[in-house]
């Protein structure tokens, strides 16, 4: 099925044409006079800014440039016809990055900014941190501890001495819409903003299935059996590399127990309050941010596009 709301990092890849055949000719693309390059740092996204609106800050990609970058850019691909590449700049001073190519424009947090850029733009943005913030943790091989290098334009690395190849990682997670009647089952984590419930959520183990993973982790955090699981919607969500997989799951018990290592609280809330709690009018819950799939499936809900299991 597919929800009405766009899912943020989701949408508006289709603009993007990775154009893997093009990987192997990126010192040639570089040059091109077209190319375009999205600056990073410490994971945050150069961007431009008005009232309302901010777009992401691309600059050429001249010596000058290429210069100041830590590593070899990754080409992103083609973006509207025009090689774009991203580049992480952390080695320099934020403020000398944010002086150095367009006045005004700031480093910026992607999930405080993702409902206020295209949704084209988030789409590469995510992109472009999941891949730099890959190669900034995995600068030594996990075979040998040796110095790895990236080629493929950025969408691998080699080892320089037992020539092992590694590939950006990419954790799924799955986050489940569950539900008894009209009731859905949040819960909060104590390191989140008062009043803030959302789905529960957990990380896949190697050798589950999506059902088997969303039946687990509701079992554990919250005691709760579920029979059906169905497929909603995913995410890519690079804080710092995980795919949301999202879906819809079929309480077969209502007794909540909480796994208190994990959640601070869980409860049941009734489908009618989600207007308000989705408005921010309700005294007792507030909503996850407007970026996350947790608050678009919670949304989708309420207004009736996810079909009940009966
Ligand atoms: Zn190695």
């Amino acid at each position: 099925m597919s929800l009405s709301h766009p899912v943020t990092f989701a949408s508006g890849g289709a603009k993007l044409d990775r154009a893997t055949h093009l990987r192997g000719a990126t010192k040639r693309l570089l040059r091109d006079k077209q190319a375009r390059l999205l600056p990073l740092s410490e994971g945050r996204v150069l961007m431009e800014q008005g009232d309302g609106w901010h777009r992401l800050a691309w600059v050429p990609t001249t010596p000058d440039t290429l210069k100041l970058t830590r590593e070899a850019p990754i080409f992103l691909g083609l973006f509207e016809d025009t090689p774009v590449f991203a580049a992480d700049f952390s080695s320099i001073a934020p403020e000398r990055l944010e002086r150095s190519f367009i006045a005004g424009a700031k480093l910026h947090d992607l999930r405080s900014v993702a409902g206020e850029i295209s949704a084209g733009e988030a789409s590469v943005a995510a992109t472009a941190k999941g891949v730099l913030g890959w190669h900034a943790t995995h600068l030594f091989c996990a075979r040998c501890g040796a110095e790895s290098r990236p080629e493929e334009g950025g969408w691998r690395r080699r080892c320089v001495e037992c020539d092992g190849l590694h590939f950006p990682r990419i954790d799924p997670v799955v986050i489940m819409l569950v539900t008894h009647g009209e009731r859905v089952l949040l819960g909060r984590q104590e390191a989140w903003a008062d009043r803030v419930f959302s789905l529960l959520a957990g990380f896949m183990e190697p050798g589950e299935s999506i059902e088997d993973a969303v039946r687990r982790e509701t079992r554990e955090e919250a005691g709760i059996e579920i029979g059906r699981v169905r497929y909603l919607a995913c995410q890519p969500w690079p804080f710092p590399s995980s795919l949301m997989l999202a879906c819809a799951a079929e309480a077969l018990s209502t007794e909540i127990t909480i796994d208190t290592q994990e959640l601070e609280d869980a409860t049941w809330v009734n489908k009618s309050d989600l207007p308000d709690i989705l408005a921010g009018k309700h005294q007792q819950f507030a909503a996850p941010r407007v970026s996350a799939i947790a608050r678009i499936v919670l949304s989708a809900w309420a207004m009736g596009e996810i079909p009940d299991f009966d």
